[in-house]
């Protein structure tokens, strides 16, 4: 027997809770944690009084959930450019933990400026990479007067440059400013839940107001990683959504997944 706790759904949030919620004869759900998949129009599958037919071609398998984190611009810094911007000797300060573990948002910020415009106020996150890569989104790419491609991370040969502006001096960039593809983190154990390796691309639908569909979602597997959808502020946006919605994965590799009933 299971005793499904209201504490035990808020730990199981983290890497996704599955739609509907399967309850297996024997177990025990707590009136708090009804509610508290009510309020998350989680429905629950009682399978304590139904008979399931055997085969398993006629069960509903349970929705994939993942929790959404919208990123808006930011900056990673090389080691030698936090001393040309900041002075030497700088470190970089954390202002708060970011959901990838060991990752963090620096209270330093940078202005930006390209050919068109400058943007003040840009996040720098943590910790020091081997290179300086601005992350922006297409609005953005606008004000600046730069129109970099979408790159998933550290992929930045031919991106275009900009100039970083910091309280002690500049850089001039040559190359390293993208638009991020959106991609998926999970741990190798949520990789085997979901059922997909290392760069499959997954197939997500947002809910609200206004449900978009993103065919081409890129899942990134590393045992550290913690399960977030990455998104820019640009598609963030566009679909109304916010960091901690949660998007159901409805397909893999351009096939859309086999449901009954659904
Ligand atoms: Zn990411």
């Amino acid at each position: 027997m299971t005793l499904i706790t209201e504490s035990k759904l808020r730990m199981m949030l983290k890497n996704g809770i599955p739609n509907p919620f399967p309850i297996q004869a024997g177990d025990k759900i707590t009136p708090a944690a009804t509610d508290f998949l009510r309020d998350r129009n989680i429905e629950i599958q009682d399978g304590r009084s139904v008979q399931r037919p055997k085969s398993s071609s006629s069960q509903r398998e349970p929705e994939l959930q993942i929790p959404v984190g919208i990123s808006n611009r930011h900056i990673h810094l090389a080691p030698e450019h936090v001393q040309v911007l900041f002075g030497d000797g700088h470190e970089l300060t954390k202002y708060r933990d970011l959901s990838q573990p060991g990752q963090f948002a620096a209270t330093e910020q940078l202005t930006i400026l390209g050919p068109k415009g400058f943007i003040k106020n840009v996040r720098i996150l943590g910790p020091v990479r081997s290179e300086s890569q601005v992350e922006i989104s297409v609005t953005d790419g606008f004000q600046l007067g730069i129109h970099p491609p979408t790159r998933l991370s550290g992929s930045l040969a031919d991106t275009p440059g900009i100039t970083l502006i910091g309280p002690k001096g500049v850089v001039v960039l040559q190359q390293g400013v993208i638009v991020a593809k959106r991609h998926i983190h999970m741990s190798t154990e949520n990789a085997k839940t979901f059922g997909v390796v290392d760069g499959d691309e997954l197939i997500i639908r947002t809910a609200g107001e206004r449900p978009v569909i993103f065919p081409d979602v890129v899942v990134r597997v590393h045992p550290e990683f913690s399960l977030d959808l990455h998104l820019d502020l640009d598609e963030g946006n566009s679909a109304g959504l916010k960091t901690g919605d949660l998007a159901t994965v409805i397909g893999k590799n351009g096939m859309f997944m086999q449901r009954q009933g659904g």
